[in-house]
C-alpha cells in the first residue's frame, strides 16, 4: 500500500470510482478518460510500481487480471468482436501513473501499430 498513490487510493475507495468487477486481489474502473468507447483500468490492489517490479510470486496475479479481462468482455458484450489489453511500461512506454494497471480497450477499430 502506497498513502499517496492514486490507484491505492481508488482501490481502498477513498477516491470515487464506480467498480465494474473487485475481488480481494484486482479492481477494474473506468478510465477517466477514455481512448475508445470501452475503456477499463484493471489493478492490483496491492501497490505494484511496474511491470519491472513482479516477480515469480505474482505470476498467478497476473493470469487473474487476464482472466477478469475476459470476464469483463463478455459481460460488456465486446468479446467476439475484439478488444485489447495494454500495459504501459515506464517513460517510454507511456506509463503516468505508477501503480500496475492493464487497459482494456474496446468498442472501435485497433490501429497497429500502437502510437
Ligand atoms: P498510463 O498512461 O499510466 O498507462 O495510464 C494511466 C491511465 O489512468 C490514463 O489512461 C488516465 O486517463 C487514467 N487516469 C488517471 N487518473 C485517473 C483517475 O483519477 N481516475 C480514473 N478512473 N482514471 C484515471
Ligand atoms: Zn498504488
Amino acid at each position: 500500500m502506497s498513502t499517496d498513490c492514486l490507484f491505492c487510493k481508488i482501490a481502498r475507495g477513498e477516491i470515487p470510482a464506480p467498480f465494474l468487477y473487485e475481488d480481494e486481489q484486482v479492481v477494474a474502473f473506468r478510465d477517466i478518460e477514455p481512448q475508445a468507447p470501452q475503456h477499463i483500468l484493471i489493478i492490483p490492489r496491492q501497490h505494484i510500481r511496474t511491470t519491472l517490479d513482479l516477480s515469480s510470486v505474482d505470476n498467478a496475479l497476473v493470469g487473474h487480471i487476464y482472466q477478469v479481462a475476459s470476464q469483463l468482455a463478455r459481460q460488456l458484450g465486446f468479446a467476439e468482436d475484439g478488444f485489447r489489453i495494454v500495459n504501459n511500461c515506464n517513460e517510454s512506454g507511456g506509463q503516468v501513473v505508477w501503480h500496475l494497471h492493464f487497459h482494456l480497450l474496446a468498442g472501435r477499430q485497433m490501429g497497429w501499430p500502437p502510437g
